[in-house]
């Protein structure tokens, strides 16, 4: 059988489940940290296990350049090579070809392109980008597609999401079945409601074992996105799991699960975790703050992870201050720490019927601390 997902729960729009994959069970809602080149930065696989996380996303882009799709198959895949035992969701390498490469260019078959590292030139298909997916070993392959650049106009999201639905078609095609592994179709239209409905139609008459969002977080503002996925999530098949790609801050991510979103990725809490960024119940804090300098008290009293059980916020301050690459390290823990816990709580909540309430409380905690500047001087 192919990867499935099971409904358990729902309250309103939000929804409890359970993914099954080839590598084990997945509780939905879930947030995959992001492990772009075969690790989540700063993060062993154990540790990254010990937050919660069951599900991580590796890139094809970066993968299939180095160390390549060929040689990590060799090596007896993804999971075997970043010693990750639980299942894997890999991109489809489209969205950083866009944002990453060098020299693009489009056409119907593909897109070709000059690596960012050494300027060889690649060819990324449809058909080959499933191959590398396969080689990789991921549970999960995304289509590849056009990320429609924000803003766009009607009619150029209109080109762009129908050459992406022509490329989902030829994925479908090219994706052997395998037991517990599936392949997920991405609907694109820009903040265009009759070009989601469309992307979504061509998708479902296709048929995946998912249905990914993307084309957002890329400009348009929360209040556009959640608007696009009020029109769109409703039209999505309700026994398939749905998944926002590239989200997000920790109320985007509460405001998603509430409209039916099952999947998450984002690069925000490791990223902002590596330069002084921590995501709190109380709030988003700059470590690197001088009122940080002689707290002796817990980042968050409530987190079980190293950053907060053993160290103060004066000991974080001090480490980002030096560049220590403990500093870091301790950050991208919590973060991710966090962000299990966020989820893990508003799925307890959809359980007990309770989803409105627990993110309410969420909310209320988020303005706890005093705001903090991205890069405040200390
Ligand atoms: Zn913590």
């Amino acid at each position: 059988m192919t990867l499935r997902w099971a409904l358990v729960a729902s309250d309103g729009a939000a929804r409890a489940g359970v993914l099954h994959t080839a590598h084990g069970a997945v509780e939905t809602p879930v947030f995959m940290p992001v492990g772009t080149a075969g690790t989540v930065k700063a993060m062993t696989a154990e540790a990254v296990r010990s937050t919660g996380a069951r599900l991580v996303l590796g890139n094809t882009y970066h993968l299939m350049l180095r160390p390549g799709a060929e040689r990590v198959a060799r090596l007896g895949g993804l999971h075997r090579f970043m010693d990750w035992r639980g299942p894997i969701l890999t991109d489809s390498g489209g969205y950083q070809v866009m944002s990453l490469s060098e020299l693009r260019e489009m056409d119907e078959g593909g897109v070709t392109f000059r690596s960012h590292l050494d300027g060889t030139r690649h060819r990324l298909t449809p058909e080959r980008s499933v191959e590398i997916q396969r080689l990789l070993g991921a549970d999960i392959a995304m289509c590849l597609d056009e990320c429609t650049p924000f803003p766009a106009t009607e009619a150029a999201a209109a080109a762009s999401m129908r050459l992406s639905m022509r490329w989902a078609a030829r994925c479908r095609a090219a994706f052997v079945p395998r037991p517990g592994h599936g392949l997920f179709g991405i609907v694109q239209g820009g903040v265009y409601p009759e070009l989601r409905a469309e992307s979504v139609a061509a998708l479902t008459a296709i048929g995946f074992e998912g249905y990914a969002i993307g084309g957002l977080a890329v400009g348009e503002g929360q209040a556009a996105m959640f608007a696009v996925l009020d029109g769109t999530v409703p039209l999505l098949p309700a026994d398939r799991p749905r998944y926002l790609m590239g989200v997000g801050t920790p109320a985007d991510l509460v405001g998603a699960v509430r409209r039916g979103v099952d999947m998450f990725d984002c690069v925000l809490p490791t990223r902002s975790g590596r330069t002084g960024r921590a995501y709190t119940r109380r709030g988003v804090l700059n470590l690197r703050n001088a009122r940080h300098a002689e707290d002796p008290g817990p980042l968050d009293p409530a987190c079980g992870c190293p950053a907060c059980k053993n160290h103060s916020r004066a000991y974080l301050h001090h480490l980002f201050k030096a560049r220590e690459m403990l500093g870091p390290m301790l950050l991208t823990w919590h973060n991710l720490q966090y962000y299990q816990d966020l989820m893990r709580g508003l799925r307890a909540a959809i359980l007990a019927g309770r989803f409105e309430e627990a993110a309410a409380e969420a909310a209320a905690g988020w303005t706890a601390e005093p705001a903090e500047a991205a890069e405040a001087a200390a």
